[in-house]
């Protein structure tokens, strides 16, 4: 189903990091909802999502004349001091919308005018490599996030199915690490995978990041208890993966291939 799509005005697009993203002075997102519609995502239960009365993943507003307004903030902030952006925290900045509106493009432009002291690109979407000329003119004040939830796209389908493959997402990470763009595959949350998982990142990434629905939804699990994902493992066979110490199985398969120092838990991974 095409999601519906609307245009706001926004007053704001710098917010204040808080909780999971107290690492950074501010969150921006260039959308408000998220047309993946992940069955997982812990936006779900947010007031944004709640107060809407329409499904999450069925909606988006698109922020209209967001760079004139992003500048203005972003000039305002670096005023102030370090500027450390967190870009997106409740929407995916590179979902399909962003083929024709471009607002996520715009912000990144206006960042190699103005460049803030860094920023994190969390995407799970492979239209990140059509920014990089962009990105990597922000040099090492950038990285891109990649979810990679698990390397088995069946998996993916049954979580989520409106989002990229499995493996137009590996491609990205490396056509990334080719051009030289500081990257990282965001095991989150922690989805069941098959033991050539960590081989597979390996060879797109060096760097990792795990993280689940315990340590990773802002909420101790609360959020994700209420959206019943246990029952979704537990349809699968596969309830082992969902437990607050499944994340510890993962890394050790991880370090397996990828030294200590490259692999990171939940909010680690995601600091500047
Ligand atoms: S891509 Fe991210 S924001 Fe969008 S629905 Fe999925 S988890 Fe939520």
């Amino acid at each position: 189903m095409k999601p519906e799509y609307g245009y706001t005005m926004p007053k704001t697009l710098l917010n204040k990091g808080t909780g999971f993203l107290a690492g950074y002075t501010h969150s921006l997102n260039p959308y408000t909802g998220c047309s993946f519609g992940c069955s997982y995502c812990y936006v779900r239960k947010m007031p944004v999502s709640t107060f809407r009365g329409a499904e999450w993943g069925t909606w988006v507003d698109i922020k209209k004349e967001a760079a004139e307004l992003f500048r203005k903030e972003l000039r305002r902030a670096k005023s102030k001091g370090p500027v450390t952006l967190f870009m997106s925290s409740s929407t995916d900045p590179y979902q399909p919308i962003e083929y024709k509106e471009r607002v996520t493009r715009s912000l990144l432009e206006v960042m190699t005018e103005e460049p803030p002291d860094f920023v994190l690109l969390q995407t799970r979407s492979p239209l990140v490599e059509r920014d990089m000329d962009l990105l990597l003119q922000l040099k090492n004040q950038v990285r891109v996030s990649m979810t990679v939830e698990t390397d088995l796209d069946e998996i993916r389908k049954r979580f989520s199915p409106a989002a990229p493959p499995i493996q137009a997402r590996l491609k990205t990470l490396k056509a990334l690490k080719a051009a030289g763009i500081p990257a990282q595959a965001a095991i989150a949350p922690l989805l069941p995978s098959s033991e050539a998982f960590p081989e597979l990142l390996k060879s797109v990434v060096n760097r990792v990041c795990v993280d689940d629905y315990f340590m990773g939804d802002g909420s101790g699990g609360r959020r994700t208890r209420s959206l019943n994902m246990e029952t979704a493992y537990k349809e699968l066979g596969m309830e082992d993966w969902y437990h607050p110490h499944a994340y510890r199985f993962m890394v050790e398969r991880l370090k397996k291939v990828f030294a200590e120092n490259q692999i990171f838990i939940s909010q680690k991974g995601f600091e500047p």
